[in-house]
């Protein structure tokens, strides 16, 4: 049985007279401080140590003030979720920070997976705006119908996997969006993205992308599949390809739902 008091969780069961020590794992959206929920927002200010990769951290500073920050670089999320448990078990208020949604590519399911270990922690994930949406927003309305987010990164994912995914999507008309079209390593993900997918999508097809959503250098691009297939994108872009009823027009990117305009709606 669970005692919930102020929406946080005080016993797991009666029998069980300790209050858990409750984690939140927070989205912060896209980059700028007016994209964060209010309840992203208030949790930050409410925690006495962030957890978080140092450029995330950096977005949300004028939140965190006087606060414990903790770091750890980039493909250090387990050794960052344990420290995140380790600090909330001395009873500190804790806030682990991911960019976006924690929820899509981010921290939240790897924090589930540990928190096994820690059966005196408890979990609450705090939505956040992924890149796909504030990105679409930029563009337009791209994502007006079914669509498919497909991350390009096989670090955790083996890349015939990645192809299965992207032929399927592409193949049964589905707006498409990349996540992690570019890395450090390897600048051809989203050449070679469109490569898989051109016997699908005819050469004109709208397609468009947001480099920098929500922050400093924000950029939207609008342009045909044969042009984003010769562009080289960096690794802070989201890359759209549209469906049969996308369009551009006063370079924005538009997905039709198919409504009949001339009709009484
Ligand atoms: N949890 C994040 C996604 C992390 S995967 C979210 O929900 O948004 C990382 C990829 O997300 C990047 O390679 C990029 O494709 C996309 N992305 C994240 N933030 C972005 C931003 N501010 N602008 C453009 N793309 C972004």
């Amino acid at each position: 049985m669970l005692l919930i008091r102020d929406g946080r969780i005080i016993r797991r069961n009666m029998s069980q007279d300790k209050e858990l020590n409750l984690i939140n794992v927070v989205g912060i959206g896209p980059g700028n401080i007016s994209m964060m929920s209010y309840d992203a927002v208030e949790v930050i200010k409410g925690s006495d140590t962030i957890v978080g990769y140092p450029v995330y951290l950096k977005l949300v500073e004028e939140l965190t003030g006087g606060k414990e920050i903790i770091s750890t670089p980039m493909k250090q999320e387990v050794e960052r979720c344990r420290i995140a448990f380790e600090e909330a078990e001395k009873g500190r208020k804790v806030a682990v920070i991911s960019s976006g949604d924690a929820g899509i590519y981010g921290m939240a399911s790897l924090m589930y997976e540990l928190l096994p270990e820690h059966p005196s922690c408890e979990i609450r994930i705090v939505a956040g705006i992924t890149a796909a949406n504030s990105g679409a927003a930029v563009l337009g309305a791209p994502l007006s119908v079914d669509f498919a987010v497909i991350s390009m990164s096989d670090l955790l994912t083996p890349f015939e996997l990645i192809e299965k995914r992207l032929k399927a999507a592409a193949s049964s008309d589905m707006v498409i969006v990349l996540y992690n079209p570019s890395s450090h390593k390897r600048k051809d993900y989203l050449a070679r993205a469109c490569e898989l997918i051109k016997e699908y999508i005819p050469s004109g097809r709208a397609c468009g992308y947001v480099k920098n959503i929500g922050r400093e250098g924000q950029e939207a691009v609008t342009l045909t599949f044969d042009e984003l297939s010769r562009t080289e994108v960096d690794m802070f872009t989201t890359v759209y390809i549209g469906n049969s009823q996308s369009y551009i027009e006063n370079r924005k990117m538009i997905t039709r739902r198919g409504y009949d305009k001339g009709g009484q709606l």
